[in-house]
């Protein structure tokens, strides 16, 4: 590219490719040694924070999941899209109202760059306190998509055009707020890469968790046998293991009855429905 972006005027699209690929350095440079990257699974998040990423998704299983390729995280800098000399990505609510709310313009540049990074299954969501609120059935959903582009509000949030010309799917983390998506789309990477083929070491472990039947998991007991005078259930060190799991579906049942009257029914209302 021989043109220099004007740094008044809105940057051109060239320099975009240019924006993206700076911001795609660091998962690439974790991934260099796995050849078998192309297929992973793909994170893409548009946020005005890139530096917040990987964060703790660089700690533990999904950290060794993603220096070994088994999936990749693509930031994209909100910032690197605003217009003018001071990179301005936001303006005062239409209509009037405190705070301030992300330009459609900007934001449209940013999804651009996502979509050229995208391909086969790859469904876009705004995280918001408006959405569907994140599940496990919604995480396995994501975790049989190719990858998924994740756009992080700040703010009062995004001008609702946006939504609705990307055609985007509104995620919440749950009934509060938060000052910007970035922890909501940490939570739903995080849950959703757990599933992907080779992140967990015991594949059984997904299937046996809590909300994998629309159940909450039984309680967990490891050595000491007994701790502080309390012992773990005889049962747990019987070897008999139709009766551990017995217990187990039991301790399950009734959690899931006590703790969580919603789950409960919808588990009653699912038995005897064929599986997915
Ligand atoms: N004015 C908005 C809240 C904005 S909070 C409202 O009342 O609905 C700023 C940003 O934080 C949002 O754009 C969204 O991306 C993120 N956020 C806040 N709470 C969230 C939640 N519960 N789940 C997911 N994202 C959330």
């Amino acid at each position: 590219m021989t043109q220099e972006p004007d740094p008044e005027g809105p940057a051109p699209l060239k320099s975009h490719g240019r924006i993206s690929i700076r911001a795609t350095l660091r998962p690439r440079e974790l991934v260099t040694d796995t050849p078998d990257l192309a297929g992973a699974w793909v994170a893409q998040v548009i946020t005005l924070v890139p530096q917040a990423f990987p964060g703790v998704l660089g700690e533990s299983l999904t950290g060794k999941a993603l220096a070994e390729g088994r999936w990749a995280l693509r930031t994209i800098d909100l910032r690197e899209f605003g217009e003018g000399k001071h990179r301005n990505v936001d303006d005062t609510p239409a209509g009037g109202g405190a705070g301030m709310v992300l330009r459609p313009d900007v934001l449209g540049h940013a999804l651009d760059a996502a979509a050229e990074g995208a391909r086969g299954r790859w469904p876009v969501i705004y995280l918001s306190p408006r959405g569907a609120p994140l599940t496990q059935a919604m995480a396995r959903r994501l975790a049989a998509a190719d990858g998924v582009t994740l756009l992080c509000g700040r703010f009062e949030g995004v001008d609702e055009r946006v939504l609705e010309a990307y055609d985007i799917e509104e995620v919440s983390l749950g009934d509060f707020v938060l000052t910007g998506g970035e922890i909501a789309a940490m939570a739903l990477i995080d849950a959703t890469v757990r599933l992907l083929p080779g992140v967990l070491g015991n594949a059984a472990s997904t299937e046996e968790e809590s909300f994998s039947e629309g159940l909450l998991e039984h309680p967990q007991y490891t050595r000491p046998a007994e701790w502080r005078g309390r012992a773990i259930p005889k049962v747990l060190q019987s070897g008999n293991h139709g009766n551990i799991a017995a217990w187990r579906r039991a301790r399950s049942e009734a959690i899931t009855r006590e703790r969580r009257p919603d789950l409960w029914q919808a588990h009653q209302a699912d038995k005897g429905k064929p599986q997915d």
